[in-house]
């Protein structure tokens, strides 16, 4: 999609109405206690709006109001193809408010303009038409229990699902749960987070307009205690999806545990490698897309490939490379598209990436780039991209997920110990591997403990490959293809013995 000049989209955020009502029940509402909480743009620090603030009755009601529209059957009763006209037009109206949507994902986020119109909304309208498609896709099975007995093994939906989402592609995680969880008929409550509310928001109301029918779609926006841990605890709702931090997923499990025993689905953080071997020819290539492999999204990216571990032989080149890159990752306006970065979610948490970067330094690691805030004129909270090299395995900065604009550089010796530095890691999200040698690449791919691998590339795959994490990284859970549908149903089976 092509972009327009920086005062078309300042014309757009001008005009933007800002929807800041839930969704319960099919109709837009205040919250019950008349809370609201304000919305503030990252790259300015200037309030934008103030969102209905909800709380356990308001959830109480959500999920009365999914359980009875489940119950009834207005949508899991409907069949597939029925379900997936309604949300092909509900991608439409996505796409058909494209510019807005994108705008109003820069500003409630801080996301670079490039990215928002280029890629956030057409991904997430496409990720809930190709899930959509699917819905008529997935078979059921029949088993060979012999000629008088009917044995069926059939899906159904698990019916009311409590998704939870994360504030660093706002949109984007909301189709890759939508997409699959209302293809498959289930009813949905959802949270956005409280950092990025709106374009949720504002999806919900195309939700209505497209025909979903009322109690499908709510969508309670609210603090992770007033709202999510509610939700966690629902005795009423059957699962609980969730892409965010390590820790709030154990507190998911935990409530999980203490309430109904409802099923967990989680996609969490991670402190992904990028593996560079000495064979590869294109160092050019590869430092390009390590670059991007760090920087993209701000490095408010779950599979940011945060730890470049190269190999001796090559590192002064590849580093110096590698810098050289990392310059074109330029940050400013967010609503000014010729920016590949805009500002940092919130003041506490460039506050947190500042304090890392600072105890980088301190534990002996060599700053080769940035390493500062920048253009605090603005109001907004802005990090340059920042390189450590010399990092070692003790360092806090090899262990913890940052998830900011900050890589550490490490050295290997040899394939063994990259596998070995590659695991020494709790997550195990996404892994890059460098390798000219097809079968040491395919070696690497094996050996690396992680969801996804990409080979010679940084890529999370498309719609048809799922994404999910080793270890700590997740838990079940499996966004995109077909894997995700299947993940919103229960097997069900069915013995007739017939006479
Ligand atoms: P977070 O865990 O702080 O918040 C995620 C959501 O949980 C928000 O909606 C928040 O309000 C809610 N929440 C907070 N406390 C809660 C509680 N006690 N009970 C229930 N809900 C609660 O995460 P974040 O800061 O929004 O997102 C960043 C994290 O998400 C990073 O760790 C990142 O790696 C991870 N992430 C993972 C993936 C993936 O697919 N694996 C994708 C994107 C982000």
């Amino acid at each position: 999609m092509g972009m327009m000049a920086k005062a078309q989209y300042q014309e757009i955020a001008r005009k933007i109405r800002y929807s800041t009502d839930a969704l319960i029940d099919g109709k837009m509402v205040r919250s019950l206690s008349g809370n609201t909480f304000t919305s503030y743009n990252p790259a300015t620090g200037v309030k934008l709006t103030e969102i209905a603030s909800c709380g356990a009755a308001d959830v109480d009601l959500a999920v009365a109001a999914a359980r009875k529209a489940f119950q009834d059957g207005r949508w899991s009763g409907k069949t597939p193809v029925q379900r997936k006209e309604i949300l092909f037009k509900f991608c439409g109206l996505i796409r058909a408010n494209h510019d807005e949507l994108a705008v109003l994902e820069a500003l409630d986020s801080g996301k670079p303009i490039r990215d928002t119109a280029q890629i956030d909304v057409a991904e997430t309208a496409n990720c809930i038409a190709w899930h959509a498609e699917a819905a008529d896709k997935l078979e059921d099975q029949m088993t060979a229990a012999g000629s008088n007995i009917v044995s069926m093994i059939v899906r159904e939906p698990i019916g009311v699902v409590g998704a939870i989402l994360p504030w660093n592609f706002p949109m984007m995680m909301a189709g890759w749960k939508l997409g699959p969880i209302l293809a498959t008929g289930n009813s949905v409550v959802v949270k956005p987070a409280q950092l990025t509310s709106l374009t949720m928001l504002r999806m919900a109301e195309l939700a209505m307009e497209a025909g979903i029918p009322e109690g499908v779609l709510n969508v309670v926006p609210g603090s992770g205690k007033n709202v999510g841990e509610v939700i966690a605890l629902h005795p009423d709702i059957d699962l609980i999806t969730f892409t965010g931090s390590t820790v709030v997923g154990r507190t998911l499990l935990e409530n999980s545990g203490k309430s109904n025993l409802k099923r967990v689905l989680l996609e969490l953080g991670g402190k992904n490698p990028c593996v560079v071997m000495p064979n590869v020819a294109d160092l050019d290539t590869a430092a390009e897309e390590a670059a991007m492999a760090a920087f993209w999204n701000m490095g408010e990216n779950c599979s940011a490939n945060s730890r470049i571990i190269v190999h001796k032989d090559i590192r002064d080149r590849f580093l110096e490379k590698f810098i050289e890159k990392t310059k074109d990752w330029t940050v400013g306006d967010p609503l000014d598209p010729q920016y590949k970065l805009g500002a940092i979610i919130e003041k506490p948490h460039m506050e947190s990436i500042l304090k890392e970067i600072a105890i980088a330094g301190k534990e002996g690691a060599r700053l080769v780039y940035g390493g500062n805030r920048i253009l605090q004129e603005t109001g907004g909270y802005f990090i340059e991209p920042t390189i450590f090299d010399n990092v070692t395995a003790d360092m806090t900065l090899a262990k913890k997920e940052i998830f900011g604009p900050v890589v550490a550089v490490m050295t290997c010796g040899n394939e063994e110990e990259a596998v070995r530095m590659a695991n020494d890691t709790e997550y195990g999200l996404h892994a890059s591997i460098w390798s000219d040698d097809v079968h040491q690449a395919h070696r690497m791919a094996r050996a690396i403990r992680a969801g996804t691998i990409s080979v010679n590339c940084f890529s999370e795959g498309d719609m048809t490959t799922p994404f999910g994490g080793f270890k700590q990284s997740g838990f079940f859970s499996r966004d995109k293809s077909l894997w995700a549908n299947r993940q919103y149903t229960e097997l069900k089976t069915i013995w007739m013995t017939v006479r």
